[in-house]
């Protein structure tokens, strides 16, 4: 467990941060990473610089933006457990649920306000929920925070655009006001999107490697939506917007549930579904192939001698190379129905619902060529080395020719996938029922 009061170990940290910005984390990394990153920060600072020229904050604007950091700060502190939880949990881009403050900040204060709100939410994050978690170094919330700034800013672009100056205008217009605010909306989540993509360390060729799963973007969504109505009600009946905090707050809870149910069956190590996840997936998949009348196949996929991989390179060079076969294997099959697992140690296992029994044995081959590419980088930005050479040994199995429940379809993968290691590995082989 972890101490309940963190100011000390914070208090250091941030002192220590100050004292020596040449021990930053962000100088360890890749110079593409370092100037993508000064590039955020140049760029926010002298769009700030410029726009509190042209539209300086008001007496006005300066009370709703105290109300908004009031809010957003008591909304992140209530939720602090629920967000170190959500923080341990998320692999890839995490989405905050600052912008129901920030978007509603853009509707309704002068955009150099918006931003304020934006650094002074993810500073309290940073030094109140994300503290301590290695996996969340000060640069990349700074970095993160900076995304939201311009965006915040390209969605102020558009209202200034379509002459929406703010949320009052908007309802005064009425429909233009509507179009105004969509358009506004879409932007920041655009923006958000694309400016992000930079920092990425390994750039994805899907769409879904490259923005996110569905999830993390309906969340986003969601968060800028609860944004238009806490700027629709400041603008109307500001006392009312406490009432945005409770559901804000459960928002944030039920985002909590829906990321353990999916860490729930996920591998943790490699992404890919653990053996009761895929289980799951494959009883369903296999009752949809019958309900149907189509095919569904099934491989057994073991790496060969990786165990010298372990003992020539180390532990954590064969978890990268269990991760990067694991996407491999992801990246070789259909995006939505293909269920790839982790069985066990190196082993992984693919159910393909809806599948010509003739071809299971050439997806089986495009993951086998897809692996002997691969080219796994481990060791340390300083000192890569890159591990190729790698091979896997797969055993098939088709419903309905070669069985028709599951257990019956592993079995005679497995046998394939036997044959496949005595034969020489590195090999498909096809599974006959027994
Ligand atoms: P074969 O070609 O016959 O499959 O040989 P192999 O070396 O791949 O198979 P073996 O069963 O001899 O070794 C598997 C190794 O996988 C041993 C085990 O320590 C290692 N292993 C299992 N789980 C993990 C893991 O999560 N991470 C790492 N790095 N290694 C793992
Ligand atoms: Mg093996
Ligand atoms: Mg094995």
């Amino acid at each position: 467990m972890e101490t309940e009061d963190p100011t000390p170990v914070t208090t250091l940290r941030v002192r220590a941060a100050l004292v020596r910005p040449s021990a930053w984390t962000l100088w360890r990394q890749r110079p593409r990473v370092i100037g993508y990153c000064l590039a955020c920060v140049l760029a926010v600072v002298l769009l700030t610089v410029l726009l509190l020229r042209s539209r300086p904050p008001t007496r006005g604007d300066l009370v709703l933006f105290a109300v908004l950091v009031g809010l957003g700060i008591l909304q992140a502190e209530l939720g602090r457990q629920v967000e170190r939880v959500r923080r341990r949990l998320s692999g890839g881009p995490h989405v905050t649920m600052s912008s129901t403050w920030t978007f509603a900040a853009v509707l309704i204060v002068p955009p150099a306000l918006a931003a304020a709100l934006t650094a002074v939410l993810y500073l309290h994050l940073g030094l109140r929920s994300w503290y301590r978690l290695h996996r969340v170094p000060p640069f990349r919330t700074t970095n993160n925070a900076c995304c939201v700034i311009l965006s915040c800013y390209a969605a102020a672009g558009v209202l200034l655009v379509t002459g929406v100056h703010d949320m009052p205008t908007a309802i005064a217009v009425g429909w233009q006001g509507v179009a105004a605010v969509l358009g506004a909306m879409v932007m920041q989540f655009v923006v958000n999107a694309v400016v992000i993509l930079p920092a990425r360390n390994t750039i994805g060729r899907t769409p879904r490697e490259l923005f996110g799963g569905w999830a993390d973007n309906g969340l986003d969504l969601a968060t800028l939506c609860v944004g238009v109505f806490n700027g629709v009600v400041l603008a109307t009946l500001p006392g009312l917007i406490v009432v945005a905090l409770p559901l804000v707050l459960l928002m944030h809870r039920v985002v909590l549930v829906s990321q353990l149910e999916a860490a729930a069956t996920r591998d943790e190590k490699t992404g890919v579904f653990n053996p009761a996840g895929w289980r799951t997936r494959a009883e369903a998949a296999l009752a949809h192939t019958e309900r149907a009348h189509t095919g569904l196949g099934l491989l057994m996929i073991d790496l060969d001698y990786f165990k010298q991989v372990n003992d020539t390179y180390g532990h954590p060079a064969g978890d990268a190379v269990l991760k990067a076969t694991a996407a491999t294997i992801t990246r070789s099959v259909r995006d939505h129905n293909d269920a790839v697992g982790r069985y066990g140690g190196e082993e992984f296992v693919v159910a393909l619902p809806d599948i010509e029994p003739g071809d299971v044995a050439i997806v089986a081959e495009r993951i086998r060529h897809a692996v002997s590419q691969l080219a796994v980088e481990v060791g340390t930005d300083a000192q890569p080395t890159i591990i190729t050479g790698l091979s896997v040994s797969v055993g098939t199995a088709t419903r309905p020719t070669t069985g028709s429940t599951l257990d019956a379809l592993i079995a005679v993968a497995d046998g394939a996938l036997y044959q496949a290691k005595h034969a020489g590995r590195n090999r498909v082989v096809p599974g006959v029922s027994a």
